[in-house]
């Protein structure tokens, strides 16, 4: 009798562990990046490495980090699996990629967006992405170099263990117009410090002030201008950034 009682507690306590063990790998959200290999090279080599760095991240802090280059897995059916969409270095090809990532942060999805993922000028033609991202690509510099930044923001949970000012690895800047800092609802977290201009040889930034990184706060986002090169995870400090980014479009608005 004894030995069965005791068969029956041990069954009870293998059954409490894997439940638990069960809750404990229960992913705390799913995020789906999404990339290009057709694109320029400075830009696969940003998203290769990202890609790395976030899978790295995922295994840590326990959530999904799925990953495409089939920018038709942007629709509403793959996207209900989802609580976080990343472009790395790309954007949309139509209207009903476009339309699905507009519903997508309707409701309340995380987008995280890199570099050229900001990019839009007068032949893009697409007003409501205009309105999210708070901002038209206007100038670059060239060749990509490494920029002081200041940071305007240390409460956002994105730019929190950052400190007030360090130097970015090298990237391409790009200068915007409209700036987004002019816009109510954009709140600029990091800024191109201007000590940095003249910045470039070929193609040159001489003045203005340029974000680098923000948010609309109206959505779960977040534009971050890094991503151009191999660079851009070389420092540890800036890397805090682009781990908390997530962690925090990860987490519920
Ligand atoms: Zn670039």
């Amino acid at each position: 009798m004894k030995k069965i009682l005791l068969k029956i507690a041990l069954c009870a306590l293998l059954l409490l562990a894997i439940c638990s063990m069960a809750r404990a790998q229960a992913p705390a959200f799913r995020v789906l990046a999404f990339y290009s290999t057709d694109v320029e090279t400075d830009h696969v080599d940003f998203a290769m490495q990202a890609m790395k760095f976030y899978s790295k991240l995922a295994a840590e802090k326990h959530f999904v980090f799925d990953t495409t280059s089939n920018w038709g897995d942007l629709n509403d059916g793959k996207l209900k699996n989802y609580q976080v969409v990343v472009w790395l270095n790309e954007f949309p090809h139509n209207q009903v990629q476009r339309t699905a990532f507009e519903k997508f942060m309707e409701n309340g999805g995380g987008w995280l967006g890199f570099h050229v993922s900001g990019y839009n000028d007068k032949t893009t033609k697409w007003p409501w992405f205009v309105a999210f991202l708070g901002a038209t690509f206007y100038d670059n510099n060239w060749p990509p170099l490494p920029a002081k930044m200041i940071v305007d923001d240390n409460t956002h949970p994105a730019t929190m263990r950052l400190p007030k000012a360090y130097v970015a690895p090298i990237c391409e800047w790009y200068g915007w117009k409209p700036n987004p800092r002019d816009n109510k609802d954009i709140k600029v977290l990091v800024t191109l410090d201007p000590s940095n201009y003249p910045l470039g040889k070929k193609d040159v930034i001489r003045s203005g002030d340029i974000p680098v990184v923000w948010t609309n706060t109206k959505y779960k986002m977040l534009y971050m201008n890094m991503g151009h090169g191999d660079k851009n995870f070389d420092s540890d400090i800036q890397n805090r950034m682009f781990e908390d980014a997530l962690m925090w479009a990860g987490t519920k608005k």
